[in-house]
């Protein structure tokens, strides 16, 4: 299906700034979105067009329950010799034709064209694909408006992505993310990445790389398990850092192609888009500050909840196991506790009300936790021991007996702290922000990259 019509702009300039954005190749089963614009920065380099920014991986609302779990799109953005615009489209389509999972359930790829500068409606739709449920049929109107084109196979549903792609141009934080693909005959066995050469590269890079391994379980992190052609990704700060890290890890399978893209992994995105007093609706991202209600309960499964309040009504917050020692920091809340929840609104199939699954939580008051104590012996100073329920305290040693009535009230140690709690590196999802990367945010302003970032 083809939406949108050629606009055609007299220029003197002998270049087209052209954006396109891809979403939607890969399936469950395997593919990947990256793997095409990987393939397609080499093919499309050779036909003249110059980078204006590396290749962009963007992703979007993590919520969303008919998107993958990534839910990524990404973004080429290039100068085109006017001469040679319509062959570099017509090698997109090829390469999103050849390597996307197209006929597969689930698979509804979409790619759009913007030429110059993305518009503010396309701006403005991008940030809210960051944090809402958005329908294709805004993504055709925006484009159709703008006069640019796309094109979505299947289902137009991909065209969401697609167009947010291109609208989200990373001007402030990002992150970059090395990528290098397998051999496409190697797919679908064990990766073979050395493990110690994983840690001895995250030691080396600390702070400027992040998620690289889990110490708390002893497992690699820039692997994906899946049959997809990604052997690994490495995230950081900056592209030489991922460079000096890249050269760090053995590898021993060949590998077919690496890429550095710059991306909205690790910033958080998601959150910083919500508009002030947003909406609280399932499948978004939301902010809730508020104060702790109900006394934290455990349930089978090793997940934690508790129940959170303020003016605008009452939920209850899910640390789920994965999230590790997470869960010790939300049991040891008590009621009264002031924090702000940051998560995923999810739909209580049960209870018909909202479940917030907590994806980091603020900390900022601790009320006095006070506890009924037996009273000390008058003699030894020792704690008395009770003579049974609602019998009075006694002190074997003196042989001293107290009435019950005097059980005394005292404040007891609160075993957490004010500040910021982040779950377990393996509970992270793309866009959460690790606790390495607070300081290091930072803004950019599209020129092109430099230095080697891609192979051959
Ligand atoms: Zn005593």
């Amino acid at each position: 299906m083809l939406v949108g019509s050629e606009r055609i702009t007299p220029t003197r300039s002998k270049t087209v700034q052209l954006h396109i954005g891809i979403d939607d190749t890969d399936s469950r089963k395997g593919g990947c979105t990256t793997y095409i614009a990987a393939r397609l920065v080499e093919t499309i380099a050779n036909l003249g067009t110059q980078f204006i920014d590396y290749p962009n991986i963007i992703r979007l609302n993590p919520n969303i329950p008919y998107k993958t779990r990534g839910n990524a799109a990404v973004a080429l953005r290039v100068n085109v010799p006017i001469g040679t615009y319509d062959l570099v489209r017509e090698e997109v389509l090829h390469e999103i034709e050849k390597n996307s999972e197209l006929g597969r359930p689930g698979t509804d790829p979409a790619v759009v064209f913007v030429r110059g500068n993305p518009t503010s409606a396309i701006r403005r739709f991008s940030r809210r694909a960051l944090w809402d449920v958005l329908h294709e049929d805004d993504a055709v109107r925006i484009i159709r408006s703008a006069g640019e084109s796309a094109l979505a196979y299947g289902t137009r549903l991909g065209l969401v992505g697609a167009l947010a792609a291109v609208g989200q141009t990373l001007t402030g934080d990002h992150t970059f993310e090395l990528v290098a693909y397998r051999t496409k005959s190697n797919c679908g066995t064990t990766r073979r990445v050395d493990e110690k050469s994983v840690k001895r590269m995250d030691r080396l890079t600390a702070s400027k790389t992040f998620n690289n391994y889990d110490l708390e379980n002893s497992r690699i992190l820039i692997t994906p398990h899946g049959p997809d052609p990604v052997l690994l990704g490495i995230r950081g700060e900056t592209p030489s850092v991922l460079r000096k890290a890249f050269s760090i890890i053995r590898i021993y399978e060949p590998i077919e192609r690496w890429v550095i893209f710059r991306t909205n992994h690790g910033t958080d995105a998601h959150f910083n888009a919500i508009p002030p007093s947003g909406p609280i609706e399932p499948d978004r991202p939301v902010i809730l500050r508020g104060t702790v209600g109900d006394r934290p309960w455990r349930i089978s499964g090793g997940h934690v909840f508790f129940t959170l309040h303020n003016q605008k009504g009452r939920w209850t917050c899910a640390a789920f196991e994965p999230t590790g020692n997470f869960r010790k920091t939300v049991a040891n809340l008590i009621p009264g506790d002031r924090v702000t929840a940051y998560g995923a609104a999810k739909k209580n199939q049960t209870r018909q009300s909202l479940t917030i699954n907590l994806e980091k939580i603020m900390i900022h008051r601790l009320v006095e936790k006070r506890q009924l104590e037996n009273p000390r012996c008058p003699s030894c100073h020792k704690h008395m021991k009770s003579a049974g329920r609602d019998q009075s305290f006694r002190c074997r040693k003196c042989s001293i007996t107290l009435p019950k009535s005097r059980k005394t009230l005292t404040t007891a140690a609160r075993s957490v702290m004010l500040g910021l709690y982040v779950p377990a590196l393996k509970a992270h999802r793309h866009l959460t922000k690790p606790l390495s990367r607070y300081g290091q945010e930072k803004t950019w302003d599209l020129r092109p990259p430099s230095g080697k970032w891609h192979n051959p």
